[in-house]
């Protein structure tokens, strides 16, 4: 491409980039402007976010794990940690017994399933080293040289990565995210401290609430490791087969029915859900809530649920869900004004597309190392960079 292309071109090319890049950060003018193209044009949305929603975003994506180190000592404490963890131990036990009593599958894979269990990574709250931020300079000055400073701290921590060892306990979202993961290329899930808020969560709210709403999100990255997708992944993130032949044949024929029933769910006028493209999200939806529910039956230790307001643990566990899917579903639909997705694509959080595209991009970046293209592999990095941002968003 560099010799195919000439110089003037390149020099357009760049500018442009430079342009584009900053304008969000800019006057006005630039960011009304930058809005037009990239936030109406690109993205479908009607109206910009408030400054102050913008500026928040920044700082997240500028100093993410400095603002989270102030958020969690506000908002996350010890209680609420020690209770999120024996909720995914719960869920972790409701997945051993699940599989051991699945009849189509054979001893073998049981035993390579339990073993992707017991290596998962789990991540709650907040990490356990912070990112240092002292080469890090942000002054009064100007947004856009702040924003520029800390893209390039952003990049040289990247570059100072080649040829070390991958660092597992790195993060892939800021603590005060509104968000969760599974990453099948490490084995982990993480859960930032911003979720485990309300309604998520709440440290005051007994088991069936908390089961139903943050139980099932839980339910669903741990899903995400048995869906389509990380499915083919091993115990320690390796695109391996870890199944038998005939145990994977069995899990895609039952997967079929999943594609299938989507595949009839309208989503708009008479457009049709793909349940083909929509399986990793719906399998995880499915086995999430079905997952929290056997880890709360299990959290009650064999005790009767307790009646609250005259209905029961189990269906106020089912209350908490539906309330939750309620809302959601509103928010996508319409009713937030900045989301215009199909609830059906992106069921159980924009982390799904965020994590497809996410391995694009690990695949992409491995090609420029490999070939020495430094050059393109940081423009690619900030176009993809603005791309999720735009596209996906942060929820
Ligand atoms: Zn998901």
């Amino acid at each position: 491409m560099i010799n195919s292309i000439s110089i003037a071109e390149w020099k357009v090319f760049l500018k442009w980039n430079l342009i584009q890049t900053a304008a969000p950060y800019l006057s006005s003018k630039f960011v009304n402007e930058s809005f037009k193209f990239q936030g109406t044009v690109l993205a479908g949305k009607k109206e910009m976010k408030p400054r102050y929603k913008r500026v928040q975003g920044s700082t997240d994506e500028a100093l993410g794990e400095a603002l989270g180190k102030l958020y969690v000592e506000k908002y996350f404490d010890d209680k609420s940690k020690k209770r999120v963890n024996e909720m995914v131990d719960n869920l972790i036990a409701a997945y051993r017994v699940r599989i051991e009593s699945r009849d189509w599958m054979s001893a073998e894979t049981k035993v390579q399933a339990q073993l992707k269990l017991d290596k998962i990574i789990k991540k709650l709250g907040f990490p356990d080293k912070w990112i240092d931020y002292t080469a890090l300079t942000i002054t009064k000055d100007s947004y856009w040289k702040n924003i520029s400073a800390a893209r390039e701290f952003q990049y040289k921590r990247m570059l100072d990565k080649i040829g070390k060892p991958v660092d597992r306990m790195e993060w892939g979202m800021t603590p005060p995210t509104v968000n969760a993961y599974y990453n099948p290329t490490s084995n982990e899930i993480a859960f930032p401290a911003g979720i485990m808020q309300v309604p998520f969560f709440d440290v005051n709210a007994d088991d069936a609430f908390n089961y139903g709403v943050m139980g099932s999100i839980i339910g669903h990255e741990l899903t995400h490791g048995f869906d389509d997708q990380g499915s083919q992944f091993d115990a320690d993130g390796n695109l391996k087969m870890w199944w038998t032949e005939t145990d994977y044949k069995n899990f895609t024929d039952k997967t079929k029915l999943i594609i299938e029933q989507f595949d009839a769910f309208v989503a708009i006028d008479t457009l049709h859900v793909k349940g083909e493209l929509t399986q990793g999200e719906n399998i995880a939806d499915l086995g999430g809530l079905t997952m929290a529910y056997y880890a709360y039956q299990k959290s009650l230790n064999g005790k009767k649920s307790p009646l609250m307001a005259g209905f029961t643990g189990e269906q106020r566990f089912f209350l908490a869900w539906v309330r939750r899917k309620k809302k959601f579903f509103l928010e996508r639909r319409g009713g937030g004004g900045e989301k215009k997705k199909s609830v059906f694509f992106f069921c159980g959080g924009g982390e799904g597309g965020f994590v497809k595209l996410g391995k694009l991009k690990i695949l992409i970046i491995f090609f420029f190392i490999k070939k020495n293209c430094f050059f393109f592999f940081f423009f690619f990095f900030f176009f993809i960079f603005f791309f999720e941002i735009f596209f996906f968003g942060k929820s």
